[in-house]
């Protein structure tokens, strides 16, 4: 089997991604217990823990682990304390000690929820994402952010807690619903746009390849993905530097979408693919940047089916123009934008307003 390596070079808490088809099944040899029979918790969604929690306990056992499967309910009101609480409890009763893993069978709810539970319990045990959704592969899955939601909001309480290694097999993928992939794909067409323009001209030419699932272009896709976001995650891994924001392209807006979207529940990529339309459009007329990136932008994501206005009815307005108004980053009138010069590269620019954003927001929610 070729695995392709991608490392990621956090200081202090250095891993690699391992990415290839067929990785699930030899996943207990890409990441070895510490010692013979060692306890892994592979926490799933009742989904995943159907598609492949026996491939992969058996993958786990066979190298050595002593694996035990535990499932919860799918979607995201699984990511949640009280979730997490139940996890606890399964950790406890499966032996789970300094020396084991927690492994994270799933998309990036399941990422979230399981690393959390890694990250707090016994004060931090290792954690090893399997990604299984698009999302999770290409971004959710590298970069150590866990947690869970509140009621109030999403993401409200979590923790930095690296894994200790990633195993992407984009085999997986083959039986992701399409609005999935499209959704995943939203995030792959913003790391090519602010970090890989040759990806970017291969994405123009083989959209319909991806869709089709080629898994070996699907594989090359994977792991340039996350050397992007490797590179900046190394960088600035507690996101305190700064540069860890230019991965938030279209995210402002998008962001404002999705906490607005009551009855058309938009997936978070399709929240991302509006809001990264938006923003260039709003910069081309800003003056910030000329107008070719955001067109070339805008053709690629239809390409991959993802919507690039809002349908009518499918947000209110006025919660829209309210959560982009109540966004943190806003400091007298003005917020720090990623803004695309042209599809490769990437600034970030501390001084555009905010004004400028919400009325582009008016215009797709026309
Ligand atoms: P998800 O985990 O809910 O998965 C989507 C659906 O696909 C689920 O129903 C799941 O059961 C199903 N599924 C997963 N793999 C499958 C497969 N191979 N075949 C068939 N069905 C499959 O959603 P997601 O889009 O992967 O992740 C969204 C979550 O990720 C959100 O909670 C978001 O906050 C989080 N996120 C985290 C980060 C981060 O850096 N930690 C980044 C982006 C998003």
């Amino acid at each position: 089997m070729h695995l392709i390596r991608v490392p990621v070079d956090v200081p202090g808490a250095e891993y690699v991604v391992h990415v290839g088809e067929g990785a699930l099944r030899h996943v207990g040899r890409i990441v070895p217990p510490p010692g013979p029979g060692r306890a892994a918790a592979v926490v799933a969604d009742d989904t995943t823990a159907g598609l492949f929690g026996e491939q992969v306990i058996g993958a786990l056992a066979e190298a050595d682990w002593r694996p035990r499967l535990v499932a919860v309910r799918a979607g995201e009101a699984s990511k949640t304390l009280e979730t997490t609480a139940y996890l606890y409890e399964r950790l406890a009763e499966g032996g789970i000690d300094r020396g084991s893993a927690v492994f994270a069978l799933g998309g990036g709810v399941v990422g979230d929820l399981a690393g959390f539970a890694a990250a707090t319990y016994l004060r931090g045990v290792a954690f090893v994402p399997l990604p299984t959704t698009l999302l999770a592969q290409v971004d959710s899955s590298v970069g150590g952010k866990v947690g869970v939601d509140l009621p109030r909001a999403k993401n409200l309480v979590g923790a930095f807690h690296q894994p200790t290694a990633v195993v992407a097999d984009p085999a997986t993928l083959r039986t992701l619903p399409k609005r999935q992939v499209a959704a995943g794909m939203a995030e792959v067409v913003k790391h090519a746009a602010i970090a890989d323009a040759a990806l970017f001209r291969e994405l123009e030419e083989r959209a319909t390849d991806v869709l089709a699932l080629d898994t070996a272009l699907l594989t090359r896709i994977v792991a340039a993905n996350c050397r992007i976001k490797a590179s900046v995650v190394a960088r600035d891994p507690l996101e305190r530097g700064g540069l860890r924001a230019v991965l938030n392209y279209g995210h402002t807006i998008g962001h404002a979408l999705e906490r607005a979207a009551a009855s058309w529940s938009l997936l978070h990529g399709e929240a991302v693919a509006v809001g990264m339309v938006a923003e260039a459009r709003a910069a081309a007329r800003l003056g910030l940047v000329g107008s070719e990136a955001g067109e070339r932008l805008a053709a690629l994501l239809a390409a991959f089916g993802l919507p690039l206005k809002v349908p009518r009815g499918g947000v209110d307005p006025n919660a829209a123009q309210a959560a982009l108004a109540a966004d943190k980053k806003i400091v007298s009138g003005g917020l720090t934008l990623p803004i695309v010069p042209g599809i490769g590269s990437v600034e970030l620019r501390g001084d555009v307003p905010v004004a400028a954003l919400a009325e582009e927001l008016q215009r797709i929610l026309a």
